[in-house]
């Protein structure tokens, strides 16, 4: 489809996350069919496939921030496995999963002088090339958790296949430290405790705060109560310095109190990154952290046609705040249209 020569679609969606999806639905409500959401993944909410721990527990308000649905789109709260379903039906119902073609990388969109927009595509070690298909709008709708946050301290090449991002790599009976102070943080950390395939884990949370303070109620409960009773050891109030080869553990923490722990994997919950690349390389302004210049009620930026939804404007993102900037976005768009 994607390759239809000479098509010219009213929006092109670029990502299928909850930002992507919901635009893809507000915009058939407005009766926008001439659409296309276009994903590197080979399926749909592909970072909450990966991020998210199995069973986990969905919430609509999101780090310590509470939300109410202003479009069309809206979730009952799940666990990841419901909510993935609630997603494919609604999209089903909404007759828009034929519009999604996956596998395909975005790099820029570049706005011709005939004021449509190419999308060129690409992964990385292979020449760009130019989407056939042309797009009159462009909704951005990446994420950031294509690169989720680092530490400052370096991480030891011999250390790479024990330094993870998410869970889905711990094995049973292994020492483990979360990094992070947020909401994934705390799940990851109790999720371990919790699931039964590993049972035999030893869970230690770090954060450099000594109280817990970005987390939701019910995280902030479940973590505070682990952290009593010792089954999440706490290792919080204090930062880490550096890393190293460990003697009977892979991984030898170094605080900046003088202490040192060992570990067979640690995992890093800090967040992702504005991807900087993709906005730049299409014209957008961005300011303070990298984040791109946009209008705040309808957030296109400063390239016209072009808007900017979810996690990419915010590190506070959630999924009922990029199903509100879609329906924004839409509306925006539909009126430009008429
Ligand atoms: C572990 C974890 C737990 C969370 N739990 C909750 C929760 O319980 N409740 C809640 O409300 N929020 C939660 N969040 C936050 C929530 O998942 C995000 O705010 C939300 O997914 C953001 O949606 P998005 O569409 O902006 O981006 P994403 O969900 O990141 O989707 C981006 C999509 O774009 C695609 N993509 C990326 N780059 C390209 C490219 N160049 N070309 C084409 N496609 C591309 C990706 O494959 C992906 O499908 C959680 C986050 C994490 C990390």
């Amino acid at each position: 489809m994607i390759q239809e020569k000479g098509k010219i679609v009213d929006i092109a969606i670029i990502g299928a996350g909850p930002g992507g999806m919901a635009a893809a639905i507000e915009a058939k409500l407005a009766g926008i069919e001439n659409i296309i959401v276009i994903d590197k993944a080979p399926h749909h909410n592909d970072m909450i496939h990966k991020f998210y721990k199995k069973g986990k527990r969905v919430d609509k308000n999101w780090m310590g921030t509470t939300f109410d649905f202003t479009g069309n789109v809206t979730f009952q709260e799940c666990t990841k496995e419901e909510y993935l379903k609630q997603m494919d039906d609604k999209l089903a119902f909404a007759g828009v999963l034929d519009k999604v073609e996956y596998n395909h990388e975005i790099k820029r969109v570049i706005k011709g002088e005939d004021g449509l927009f190419s999308m060129v595509f690409g992964t990385d070690g292979v020449a760009e090339a130019t989407e056939t298909m042309k797009a009159r709008n462009v909704i951005l709708s990446v994420g950031r958790m294509g690169k989720p946050n680092r530490p400052n301290y370096i991480f030891p090449n011999e250390l790479k296949d024990v330094l993870d991002f998410n869970i889905s790599k711990v094995k049973n009976e292994e020492h483990v430290m979360v990094v992070g102070g947020g909401d994934t943080a705390g799940e990851y950390a109790y999720g371990i405790v919790e699931l039964e395939e590993l049972e035999d884990c030893v869970v230690t949370l770090n954060y450099r705060k000594p109280e817990i303070t970005r987390m939701n109620r019910i995280n902030t409960e479940i973590c505070t109560r682990y952290l009593d009773n010792g089954k999440i050891i706490n290792k919080m109030g204090v930062d880490i310095d550096s890393l190293e080869v460990g003697e009977n553990r892979m991984i030898r923490v170094n605080y900046t109190d003088g202490t040192c722990g060992e570990y067979d994997r640690a995992v890093y919950a800090l967040g992702g990154t504005t991807p900087k690349d993709i906005l730049v390389n299409s014209g957008v302004k961005t300011g303070e952290w990298d984040v791109p210049e946009h209008n705040k009620q309808t957030f296109e930026t400063n390239v016209k046609g072009l808007y900017t939804i979810g996690d990419m404007i915010t590190d506070q993102g959630s999924i009922a705040l990029a199903f509100n900037h879609a329906s924004y976005a839409v509306k925006d768009i539909a009126a430009k249209l008429k």
